[in-house]
C-alpha cells in the first residue's frame, strides 16, 4: 500500500507531519524555509518508504492521545503532539533518526504499559511510542524459548513491549521461568528494566536487570550502552528485545506469614532468612517480602487474599492493640521431587524466628497462581471503581543502618499518627551483592538495604493529602540524616536528580551526551528536560 503512494504524496504527509509538530513542539518555531525540503530531508532520501509507513501510523485522535497522556497514577497528564503504533522495529528506528536530524528535534518516549505514577512514559508535545502496538507484529517471534539443556542453559527472546505475564505463560510451556519478577505480572519488560523490577525474588536472585544476558536497543547513537539502559529510566534508548535467564519452573509454592509486634525482631528475623541467598543454595527461600497492618481495612490488601477469614478477628485485634503489626512474608517453591522434603526445610528455615506465637498461616498454591496473586487484587478494585484513581505512590529504598529510625519516625510519628495510609505498605530487605553496579540502577551504599512501598489505595479526591504525606516522609528522612533513594524515582530538580544519582551522576551525565545527546528520550523523567 505505502509504496504505490505517488511521490507527491509522501513528501505532502512529511511535510504535515514536521509542520504539526514543529506546531506544537513549543521550541522556538521553524519558519518555513527552515522545513526541510525534499532533498535536505535525510528521511526522505534514505528512508520514504520506511517513513511513509511512520506517517501512516502516527496517530493524532482523541483516543490516542488521551492513552499517551494517561497514566496508573492518573495526577500527570501531559499531552503529546502524536502516538506512534509500531508494527516493526524500523519504524521506531526511523522516528528516532527523524527526531534526531531534524532541525527542530521533538522528544519521544516508550510507553509499555503506561503504569508509571507521575508522568514518566509521557511527551509533551512530543511523541508516545506505544510500545504495545508491536505485540500484534512478531509474526510469533514476540517471546522465543532457547537454550542448551545438556548444559542446563536457558533463555527467552523478548520483545520490549512484551507483558511479563505473556512472558511467564509462554517460558512455562517449555517447563521453564524468569528467576525474578515483580509483584504484578501486568507491566512491560521494556518497562520494568528501565527501572529495576523488584520483588521477594530480588534478595537471592537480584532484580530483573540483573537476569538479562543481551538487549537490542535503538537508540540515537552507539549500540554499546547495555549497563546504561538498565535502570536507565527510558534515557538511552527503547529497549526492543532483552534475552531473560530462565530457569526450569517449580510447581507448587508453599506460601507464608508470620506476625510480629516488634520491628527489630522482625527485621532480624528477615535478615537472617535472606542471609541465605545462594542460587543454587538448596534451602534458602525463594521469595521474602514483608508488609505492615494497621488500623484502615481488613488484614487483607488489594495484593492478596491471604489469611484465613476465621482468623481475621484475632489478627484485627492483634493491629488494634500494638497500632502496627509487621508481617514477613515467604515462600518456597517445589515440584515432585522436593515434594517430600518441603516442609522439613521449611521447619528448619523458622527454627529460631521470632514470630508471635500462633500467629503463623500458610497457604499450599500452584506456581503460578502464586506470581499471579496480584491480579485477582486488580480484579476486586476494578469492580470497585479503585483500580483507575490517582496513586501517590512512594517506593523508597532505605539502608539498613536506618531502618529502625525509620521505623520510629517515619512509620511510628507520621504513618500511624496521621491514620491515613490505605492499602499496601511494604517493607523488605535485598542484599547488594544480587545488583550489579554498572547498571544505572541506584541503591544505597550498603550490603543490606530494605524497600519501602506506600502502595495506597485512595479515591479521586484524597491524593493531595498523601501526597503531603509523602512529602513530610522525604523530609523528615532527610532531617534525620536518612539517606534514601527512591525507587521509581520523581524529582523535579537537578539538583535532587544529582543527589539521587550521588557518585553515578557523572556516569549518566556522560552517557545521555553519548547515546541521546540531543535529548529526546524519555521526557517524562524530567531529568534532562525538567521545566
Ligand atoms: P511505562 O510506565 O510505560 O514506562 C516506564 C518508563 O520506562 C518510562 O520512562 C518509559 O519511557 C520507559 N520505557 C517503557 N518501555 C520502554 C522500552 N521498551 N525501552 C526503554 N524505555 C522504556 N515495580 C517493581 O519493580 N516491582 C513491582 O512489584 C511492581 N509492582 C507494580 C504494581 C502495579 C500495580 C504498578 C502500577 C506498578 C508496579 N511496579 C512495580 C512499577 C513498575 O515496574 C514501573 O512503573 C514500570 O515502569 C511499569 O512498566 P510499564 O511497562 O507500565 O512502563
Amino acid at each position: 500500500m505505502v509504496e504505490t503512494f505517488p511521490i507527491t504524496t509522501y513528501f505532502m504527509l512529511l511535510l504535515l507531519f514536521i509542520s504539526f509538530l514543529v506546531s506544537t513542539l513549543g521550541k522556538p518555531k521553524l519558519s518555513t524555509n527552515c522545513l526541510p525540503s525534499k532533498f535536505q530531508n535525510p528521511v526522505y532520501q534514505n528512508r520514504k518508504l520506511q517513513n511513509l509507513d511512520i506517517i501512516s501510523k502516527l496517530r493524532d485522535d482523541h483516543d490516542a492521545i488521551k492513552l499517551a497522556s494517561s497514566d496508573y497514577g492518573n495526577m500527570v497528564h501531559e499531552i503529546p503532539a502524536s502516538v506512534l503504533y509500531p508494527t516493526s522495529i524500523n519504524d521506531i528506528e526511523t522516528l528516532i533518526k527523524f527526531a534526531h536530524n531534524n532541525s527542530a528535534p521533538f522528544t519521544i518516549a516508550a510507553r509499555g504499559q503506561g503504569h508509571s505514577v507521575r508522568g514518566q512514559a509521557m511527551a509533551r508535545n512530543g511523541v508516545v511510542v506505544n510500545m504495545r502496538s508491536l505485540k500484534n507484529h512478531r509474526n510469533g517471534f514476540g517471546i522465543t524459548v532457547s537454550g542448551t539443556p545438556s548444559m542446563g542453559f536457558f533463555y527467552a527472546d523478548v520483545g520490549g513491549e512484551q507483558l511479563w505475564i505473556d512472558v511467564l505463560n509462554a517460558t512455562l510451556e517449555h517447563g521453564l521461568a524468569p528467576v525474578s519478577f515483580t509483584d504484578y505480572l501486568y507491566l512491560t519488560v521494556g518497562g520494568t528494566l528501565s527501572n529495576a523490577g523488584i520483588s521477594g525474588q530480588t534478595f537471592r536472585y537480584g532484580p530483573q536487570i540483573s537476569n538479562v544476558y543481551e538487549m537490542d536497543v535503538i537508540t540515537e547513537k552507539n549500540r554499546k550502552l547495555f549497563y546504561a539502559v538498565l535502570g536507565g529510566l527510558g534515557q538511552f534508548g527503547i529497549i526492543v528485545r532483552a534475552r531473560i535467564a530462565l530457569e526450569p519452573a517449580p510447581k507448587r509454592v508453599k506460601w507464608v506469614r508470620m506476625l510480629y509486634n516488634d520491628f527489630s525482631v522482625f527485621t532480624k528475623d528477615q535478615e537472617s532468612l535472606i542471609s541465605l541467598n545462594g542460587r543454587k543454595q538448596k534451602n534458602a527461600l525463594n521469595y521474602l517480602e514483608g508488609l505492615l497492618l494497621m488500623d484502615k481495612g481488613t488484614p487483607e490488601n488489594w495484593r492478596s487474599t491471604f489469611f484465613p477469614l476465621s482468623d481475621h478477628s484475632r489478627i484485627i485485634s492483634l493491629v488494634t492493640k500494638y497500632g502496627i503489626i509487621y508481617c514477613i512474608e515467604v515462600a518456597k517453591y517445589y515440584d515432585d521431587h522436593t515434594l517430600n522434603s518441603v516442609d522439613k526445610e521449611l521447619q528448619v528455615l523458622f527454627e529460631g524466628l521470632s514470630f508471635i506465637p500462633g500467629f503463623t498461616f500458610e497457604k499450599d498454591i500452584s506456581y503460578i497462581d502464586f506470581l499471579n496473586r496480584v491480579q485477582s487484587g486488580e480484579q476486586k478494585l476494578q469492580s470497585q471503581g479503585l483500580w483507575d484513581t490517582p496513586h501517590p505512590w512512594l517506593n523508597l529504598f532505605v539502608p539498613k543502618s536506618h531502618i529502625s529510625d525509620f521505623n520510629s519516625i517515619v512509620f511510628k510519628d507520621i504513618v500511624l499518627k496521621r491514620n491515613i495510609t490505605t492499602g499496601v505498605v511494604l517493607v523488605y530487605p535485598m542484599n547488594r551483592n544480587k545488583w550489579d553496579d554498572r547498571m544505572s540502577a541506584v541503591i544505597p551504599d550498603e550490603d543490606v538495604f530494605y524497600t519501602i512501598g506506600f502502595l495506597h489505595t485512595i479515591g479521586f479526591n484524597d491524593w493531595e493529602t498523601i501526597d503531603l504525606q509523602n512529602k513530610d516522609i522525604l523530609q523528615s528522612c532527610y532531617n534525620a540524616g536518612i539517606e534514601v533513594k527512591q525507587y521509581l524515582p520523581n524529582y523535579k530538580t537537578m539538583e535532587d536528580w544529582k543527589n539521587h544519582f550521588g557518585m553515578k551522576w557523572r556516569t549518566f551525565q556522560e552517557r545521555k551526551a553519548q547515546f541521546d545527546p540531543k535529548m529526546i528520550l524519555s521526557p517524562g523523567q524530567r531529568i534532562f528536560n525538567n521545566n
